[in-house]
């Protein structure tokens, strides 16, 4: 395999011809600089290298260009090589312009013109690209190819891991000509469904999505016994936190037991969030958070559940539900919450099988055509009924309560009422399931009409109030009668300190009633439930972190 590719699209000869010139001095001995003076020609570029399984590592686009601007390139381009990573080199009076479209395309990074010197202003940002598509794997593999059944909860279950962990995948069902092609070489019989075949080739018969993760180069096994820092919980407050501990060079390690990004990272939009003011996808913002807190050497570890809390000394020990401990000097609790299971008859046998908990996005595109109900009346409902009105023949959106005002932003009210085919009855609920190996009808009850119903449904995603699932932390920090745990402020009756508090000060405010226990995000009793101060209360548990260690 020949060098990999900087790719660069000006349609300025004498900029094409610096920019080139400047890679070529710093990169020329590992990468192939390849030029290019319209996205025309560049896109032609592209085509040929695939054809010729080459790499690219970098594409670097003008953004002013006649015929095709460099974010409409870029777009184009990531169809081909979606690993590569993108920067957009822009003169300062297109900036406002380049960044709004930056958050609609993943692009990188912006430069400015002109990048002199190149020391400063060109070779750090390309440096920190170049690192980024190393670390993701420094090639265009082949995707993982997974050979499933429609309707089974095991082969769902593979398939939201891989798509929730961004891990490209290809999936065939176990009837289609080329699923058949690869049970066939396999040697797999029907009992190995799912059958996960890895980018290198291999076959893993019914494997558990420990074995997935492994085989997809997601790390399962912390790398030492201690760390100054573990947190439990891979959502934005675990990931904030994991992006300032490496940052501030504590050994940091975060655990997660199913895929990093948490409730955000299954946010088909996410409007509110500063910085990003057309919105940035949840599994954006998670490949973002992700990579920062790599750069910062914060260790992830991929579906680990913890499942138990103890002190030994001023040491902090978690145990693993699949065996083995990890310690640390502090814990920072980070677990967010999950969605309450809705309770109707059939319902519990359905899971997997046409009732989704959440925003199942891997089920968009087969949503095509179908009735799909979405169960809830926050946010979450309301972007997933966007969501999946892209798709489905229509959408309906059930709400228990008299209206959405109350639960669900003003925004997100005033799209739903543009969307043609999303429909939103409130005072309703489901009260059963049916279907012969998957869901085909609901019967919903309607208490404003007074009437009692059942509906053609393929699709069924419930967004209904959300609990902490903290029970297995036992005793050992308190927490209120929800489950969410209590912190700071919180812990003090009358000014008295928990029982068995043993230092000299009150908790920190994200302090837990152990010391060197901490809870940041959804998981905090009294937290706000959003993406933007979950991660500013994973930031400020870091900090106080440093003034726990300080004192120890
Ligand atoms: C579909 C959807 C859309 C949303 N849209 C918005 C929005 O537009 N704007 C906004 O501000 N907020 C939005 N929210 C709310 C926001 O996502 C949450 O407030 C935020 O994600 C909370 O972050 P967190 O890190 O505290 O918890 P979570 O995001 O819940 O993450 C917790 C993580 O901990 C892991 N975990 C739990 N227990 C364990 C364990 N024992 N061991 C290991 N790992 C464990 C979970 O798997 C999970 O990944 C949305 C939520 C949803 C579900």
């Amino acid at each position: 395999m020949g060098q990999p590719a900087i790719l660069t699209v000006d349609d300025d000869p004498s900029v094409s011809r610096a920019i080139a010139r400047d890679l070529r001095r710093r990169y020329a001995d590992r990468y192939r600089v390849i030029r290019a003076g319209s996205a025309a020609e560049a896109l032609d570029v592209l085509k040929e290298l695939k054809l010729r399984g080459g790499r690219v590592a970098v594409m670097l686009a003008d953004y002013r260009m006649p015929q095709m601007n460099g974010i409409e390139f870029l777009e184009q381009a990531m169809d081909l090589f979606p690993r590569a990573r993108r920067a957009l080199l822009t003169a300062y009076a297109d900036t406002d312009a380049a960044i709004q479209a930056i958050n609609l395309v993943d692009v990188d990074h912006y430069l400015l013109k002109p990048w002199d010197p190149p020391e400063e202003k060109l070779y750090p940002v390309l440096d920190e690209l170049i690192d980024a598509w190393q670390a993701a794997g420094d090639q265009e593999l082949p995707d993982v190819r997974v050979v499933g059944h429609r309707w089974s909860e095991p082969s769902f279950q593979i398939r939201d891991f891989l798509a929730r962990n961004l891990v490209p995948y290809k999936y065939f069902g176990a009837d289609e000509p080329e699923g058949r092609r690869l049970m066939e070489a396999a040697d797999a019989g029907p009992e190995s469904i799912p059958l996960v075949v890895t980018a290198d080739g291999r076959a893993l018969p019914r494997p558990s999505v420990q074995e997935v993760a492994a085989a997809a180069g997601l790390s399962t096994s912390p790398g030492r016994d201690f760390y100054d820092l573990i947190i439990v919980g891979g959502g934005p407050a675990g990931l904030g936190a994991a992006v300032y501990g490496g940052s501030e060079g504590l050994k940091t390690l975060l655990i997660e037991r199913q895929a990093v990004g948490g409730q955000a990272g299954q946010s088909s939009r996410i409007e509110n969030y500063l910085g990003f003011p057309d919105g940035i996808s949840g599994a954006q913002l998670t490949d973002r958070a992700r990579r920062q807190a790599d750069k910062f050497a914060a260790e992830t570890l991929n579906t680990r559940e913890v499942v138990g809390i103890r002190t030994d000394g001023s040491a902090r020990t978690l145990t693993f539900a699949d065996g083995g401990e990890v310690s640390a000097h502090a814990v920072l609790l980070a677990t967010g919450v999950s969605y309450r299971p809705l309770v109707a008859e059939g319902v519990a046998g359905m899971t997997g099988s046409g009732v989704f908990y959440g925003s199942a996005s891997t089920e968009g595109p087969a949503c095509a055509g179908s009735e799909v109900y979405i169960v809830g009346g926050a946010n979450s409902a309301g972007q997933a009924a966007l969501f999946f009105a892209k798709y489905a023949r229509r959408v309906t959106l059930l709400v228990r309560g008299d209206s959405l005002e109350s639960s669900m932003s003003y925004y997100l009210i005033q799209q739903l009422a543009q969307v043609a085919n999303i429909e939103v009855r409130t005072r309703c609920q489901v009260v059963g399931a049916h279907g012969e190996g998957h869901l085909q009808a609901i019967t919903i009850c309607d208490d404003k009409q007074g009437t009692r119903a059942t509906v053609e449904c393929g699709y069924l995603f419930v967004f209904i109030g959300a609990e902490p699932r903290t029970d297995w932390l036992g005793d050992v920090v308190l927490r209120d009668e929800k489950g969410f745990v209590r912190t700071g402020p919180d812990l003090l009756v009358n000014g008295v300190r928990p029982r068995g508090w043993d230092r000299e000060r009150d908790p920190f405010y994200l302090e837990s009633s152990v010391p060197g226990i901490f809870a940041a995000g959804d998981v905090r009793a009294n937290s706000i439930k959003r993406v933007a101060s979950a991660v500013g209360e994973g930031a400020m548990a870091v900090a106080l972190v440093h003034r726990y260690l300080e004192a120890q």
